[in-house]
């Protein structure tokens, strides 16, 4: 599946991520953009935006995307997210957050 010159997409599987500073807590299962299996992928810039806004793993597992590249092989049943689908996704749990938060203060 994977063709010469460069990732199919962002998620990159076990076997193929080579950074070791970001936990399994944070991978999807998804299609790997290098060698096209189905597995526990990352998208490493994906979580290095999120670690830099200062989310915790465990807020990333259960409130955001972890992945924009596809999650299964057929593509068409799957929409590939942009920073821009990243940036709502962040906006709209953020608010939820900051909501939960006040009625939490009420
Ligand atoms: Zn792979």
């Amino acid at each position: 599946m994977a063709e010469p010159g460069g990732l199919q997409n962002q998620n990159l599987c076990e076997k193929c991520n080579y950074r070791n500073d970001i936990s399994t807590d944070v991978f999807d299962t998804g299609v790997c953009g290098l060698c096209g299996q189905i597995g526990e992928c990352v998208d490493s810039d994906l979580i290095d935006l999120y670690r830099g806004l200062g989310f915790e793993d465990q807020f990333i597992f259960s409130k955001l995307p972890r992945l924009r590249g596809p999650r299964t092989p057929i593509v068409e049943l799957e929409k590939t997210l942009s920073w821009f689908d990243i940036g709502e996704a962040i906006a709209n749990t953020t608010v939820i957050n900051i909501r939960k938060k006040r009625e939490h203060n009420n």
